[in-house]
């Protein structure tokens, strides 16, 4: 882990953010950076899960912790697929 606003390398994890990404603290600049999503793809039948717990009235942050992506990569797919759908 490099620090992306000094190339620091004394970076320490800084705590979760809610969406559970991890957080870091760059000790050289004291900057905070957020890992990127881990998940940019969701698979197909995790996918199908999420649409079928969204309409059970599940929320999306739920649903991410449930499955174990982020909300908003949870938020993007549902609203894709269920765009599509109908
Ligand atoms: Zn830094």
């Amino acid at each position: 882990m490099v620090c992306r606003w000094c190339g620091s390398r004394k970076v320490a994890k800084n705590g979760k953010k809610s969406d559970g990404r991890q957080t870091y603290l760059c000790k050289e600049c004291g900057r905070r950076m957020v890992e990127r999503p881990k998940y940019k793809r969701m698979r197909e039948e995790d996918l199908k899960m999420a649409v079928k717990m969204k309409d059970e009235g599940m929320s999306y942050s739920a649903i991410a912790r449930v499955l174990g992506y982020g909300a908003t990569t949870i938020r993007t797919h549902i609203q894709k697929k269920t765009l599509k759908m109908r």
